[in-house]
């Protein structure tokens, strides 16, 4: 259920190719999964659902999710 895999999840921005990674920890390593550079020492922000990128359609959920 993709609510479910919004809520909690955490999202890093890569300093080398500025692109949004997504995981539910920041325990442990942390790589991005587009270029490979490690992302562990980076601040984690919550992900959002309105998050337009690389999850379009998202942006009409809000409203749904208690916070
Ligand atoms: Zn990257």
């Amino acid at each position: 259920m993709i609510i479910a895999e919004v809520i909690g999840m955490l999202c890093k921005r890569c300093p080398e190719c500025g692109r949004s990674s997504y995981s539910a920890s920041d325990r442990g390593s942390w790589i991005c999964p587009y270029c490979g550079e490690d992302l562990r020492e980076r601040p984690a922000c919550p992900a959002r659902p309105s998050e337009p990128e690389g999850r379009p359609g998202l942006g009409g959920l809000q409203g749904t999710i208690p916070v």
